[in-house]
């Protein structure tokens, strides 16, 4: 059977019309071709070869303009067959988004229009003077690249915010998780907007934090690679990888709970790498201290995929302190996500050791484990593969989702009185 391989000697850095690659689909029959590729991918003499590790799609090859000809020729040489495709009728569409479009749920935007559009919606809110919400727009760190990691909490103006318990809401840690800038808009502009939201902000203030990674997440959305490249941040790893794609941390390894206890996460080239030390990247201190926020009652993560909810632990069998409330408070999301759409996968509710597998250093288990928050969830939306971005036409109905699972969460959280 025909092995075949993904490679591409640059990323796409632009989303823009103007396209200076050409894309090749070259097909290796026989040992010595696939080697060839093998090789040709690898090499270092050229600072634009850039490897997939998705071994099994097809034969793509995407050339900039100047290595065209030697590209042509090294095929020939070795008897190798290929062909040019319009690189728009085989990369992904996301690939060509736009950078300066207006935020809607229709496709997916650079970290710095999700935030404009967001804080036009605050303002817009607050320049009604009928409306219940409070909200503050602030800053809660900056990431490696020195891009302001923004956090909205919104609250009523007839509620007094020492006194009310809060939620905090994070999406995108990682980068490569894109459903998640779109729900936390979502989340906002419910609470903002709709009576719904209106009416859980007498029990909670929320804050939101729509994209911790947001340097990661903004390298994937213009990545060639976009389903693999951006999950991690983009701090550069201290022994160097192979290609620059592989550098970062996993911001989701590198919490301060049983940090690199349970996997093999110490190659800095690895998509889960835990760090140098726990606690030692900007993003994972920045959430850490967001975390610490007062009377804080409920932590809600949003990932994806795979429609599940977990609690924690990740690291360990045994139980988190509020086993029984942290169970109750997922099975409510489940039911209220199931009975109200159409899920196309059932949701799972368990631990992240249970469901999925041994992890250590993540968010939510540090929340629990670390800060005794009595409420602490993960949430991967999303049922396909590769979900990890849905594909645009599916953005509505899963930031629906989100919101129906979360109010139905949030409001078992009150109803608990913990
Ligand atoms: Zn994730």
């Amino acid at each position: 059977m025909l092995t075949r391989f993904i490679f591409s000697f640059i990323i796409l850095n632009t989303a823009s019309a103007e396209f200076n690659y050409k894309l090749f689909q070259v097909t290796a029959t026989t040992f010595e071709q696939k080697r060839a590729l093998i090789n040709l991918s690898k090499s270092t003499s050229n600072e634009f070869v850039e490897t997939s590790k998705v071994y099994s799609l097809t034969d793509l090859v995407l050339v900039p303009f100047e290595f065209v000809n030697a590209t042509e020729d090294y095929f020939i040489t070795r008897g190798m067959t290929y062909e040019f495709l319009d690189p728009r009728d085989v990369l992904p569409a996301t690939t060509f988004h736009s950078k300066h479009e207006k935020f809607s749920y229709n496709d997916f935007y650079e970290s710095q229009i999700v935030h404009k559009s967001i804080i036009k919606m605050v303002n817009c809110s607050a320049s009604k003077p009928d409306s219940p919400v409070r909200a503050e727009i602030f800053s809660f760190g900056s990431t490696y690249l020195k891009k302001s990691m923004l956090a909205f909490r919104l609250g009523r103006k007839d509620v007094d915010k020492e006194k009310s318990p809060v939620i905090l809401i994070d999406a995108t840690i990682h980068g490569n998780e894109w459903i998640g800038p779109p729900a936390a808009h979502k989340i906002i502009e419910q609470l903002l907007f709709n009576a719904t939201g209106h009416e859980l902000m007498k029990k909670f203030d929320i804050i939101v934090a729509p994209i911790v990674n947001r340097d990661g997440y903004d390298e994937s959305l213009n990545s060639f690679h976009p389903y693999i490249h951006g999950r991690k941040n983009r701090k550069p790893t201290k022994d160097g990888c192979l290609l620059r794609r592989n550098e970062g941390t996993d911001i989701n390894r590198n919490f301060d709970w049983f940090w690199n206890s349970t996997e093999l996460t110490e190659n800095p080239c690895s998509e889960n790498f835990r760090g140098e030390y726990p606690n030692s990247e900007p993003e994972t201190i920045a959430l850490s201290k967001l975390m610490e926020t007062s009377k804080l009652i409920f932590y809600y993560t949003i990932h994806s995929y795979g429609n599940l909810i977990l609690y924690p632990y990740g690291n360990t069998d045994e139980k988190v302190h509020n086993f029984e409330n942290m169970r109750k408070v997922a099975l409510a999301g489940k039911d209220a996500m199931e009975s109200t759409f159409e899920i196309e996968k059932p949701y799972k509710v368990g631990s992240s050791l249970e469901i999925l597998r041994r992890t250590s250093g993540a968010s939510k288990d540090y929340a629990a484990g670390k800060l005794k928050i009595p409420i602490s969830l993960i949430h991967e939306v999303g049922g396909r593969r590769p979900d990890s971005q849905p594909r645009v036409e599916d953005i509505k109905t899963y930031v629906d989702i989100v919101w129906t699972g979360f109010t139905a969460m949030a409001n078992k959280v009150a109803e608990l009185e913990l």
